[in-house]
């Protein structure tokens, strides 16, 4: 019989409420694998999800993405085989084990030049900051886009991801410290926005006219400036809330600040079709492996230290991406 060290939660709550259990695998059923993780991604909707932000039906293991290798294969599973290198973002959570059976679709082989930590930082935060730019708003080389929390997980990946592209990225952060390591990964200029009126430097940095896209993921704290930072016809991308819920606004703010456009995107959706998924991965994998996207592993922590994980990504001590070792 099968068992995993997992992380489960059984009430909504701060890191302590996460408890270390070992319990069954079980075997993979139809359209499912069994997969060995050896690392597994620490993400801002673990947070969401335990505190209870994003409410699940508990007890409930927690986690949305790992990388490791292929113990068992179910019925129908044709994509992958048994000693495969793989990794995924995913849902339902449950990543924080060491074993786990799930569904194969969105799992993908991981090319042999990546190592298992760097899978698992990557593909979570790495498809979302692919869908952002390549698959949310046309955006060409020249354009210019205002990022939030640039040198966290998502943030850093983004730099580089515009700096591929040709695209001027402003990029907030709240430490000098922060905003230095997102200008040496690609970020074209930075604000403190702790100790900075950001809107009012972007509009100095934009001789007036506002950025093309803003990608917001701060919410609550910054929604109504990170509008001001617009020009005319441009795109608000919301896509998170660390700071809290974007409380509920009147559309009419958008026709008075320049007709304004506004998406609220989540990468489940975009990754939701297997072969979608599949693609998106293998264009984030070729990022990775021709040197223009290096994934910044900033903080690792055993499997068993995860609440210290989530208190540190909590306090906004981390940069980069962080890894569980399992
Ligand atoms: P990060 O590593 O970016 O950590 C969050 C960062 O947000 C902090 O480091 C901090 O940076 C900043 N921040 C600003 N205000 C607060 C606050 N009040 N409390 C906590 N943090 C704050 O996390 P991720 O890379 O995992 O995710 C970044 C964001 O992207 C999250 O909001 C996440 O939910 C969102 N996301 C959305 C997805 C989607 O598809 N919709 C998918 C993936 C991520 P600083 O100190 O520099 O301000």
């Amino acid at each position: 019989m099968r068992t995993s060290k997992t992380i489960i939660f059984e009430q909504p709550g701060g890191p302590e409420v996460l408890r270390l259990v070992e319990r069954e695998t079980g075997d993979p059923g139809p359209g499912q694998i069994r997969v060995r993780h050896h690392a597994c991604g620490l993400n801002y909707i673990d947070i969401y999800q335990r505190s209870g932000a994003y409410p699940l039906a508990l007890p409930h293991a927690l986690g949305m993405e790992a990388a490791g290798v292929v113990e068992a294969v179910g019925e129908g599973v044709t994509h992958l085989a048994e000693g495969d290198r793989v990794a995924y973002a995913a849902a339902p959570p449950g990543a924080y084990c060491e074993a786990r059976v799930m569904q194969a679709a969105q799992v993908c082989r991981l090319p042999e030049s990546i190592d298992f930590r760097t899978g698992a930082a990557m593909m979570l935060q790495g498809l979302t900051v692919h869908y952002l730019f390549q698959r949310t708003v046309p955006l060409a080389a020249g354009d210019t886009v205002l990022f939030h929390a640039a040198a966290g997980g998502v943030g850093l990946i983004a730099c580089q991801w515009a700096r591929a592209m040709g695209i001027r990225l402003i990029g907030t952060a709240g430490t000098d410290a922060k905003c230095d390591l997102a200008r040496a990964h690609g970020a074209a200029e930075t604000i403190n926005y702790e100790t900075e009126d950001f809107a009012a430097r972007v509009r100095d940095l934009t001789g007036g006219r506002g950025v093309d896209v803003v990608m917001d993921s701060i919410g609550a704290a910054t929604f109504e400036r990170s509008l001001d930072c617009l020009r005319p016809l441009g795109m608000m991308i919301s896509f998170g809330n660390a700071s809290g819920k974007v409380p509920p606004f009147d559309l009419g703010i958008l026709g008075a600040k320049g007709s304004l456009k506004i998406t609220r995107p989540t990468l489940f959706t975009h990754i939701a079709e297997h072969e979608t998924c599949q693609s998106m991965a293998a264009d984030l994998f070729a990022m990775v492996e021709s040197g223009k996207l290096t994934i910044r592993i900033g903080q690792e922590y055993a499997l068993e230290d995860v609440a210290q994980a989530h208190r540190d990504m909590e306090s906004r001590t981390t940069t980069g991406s962080s890894v569980l070792l399992c």
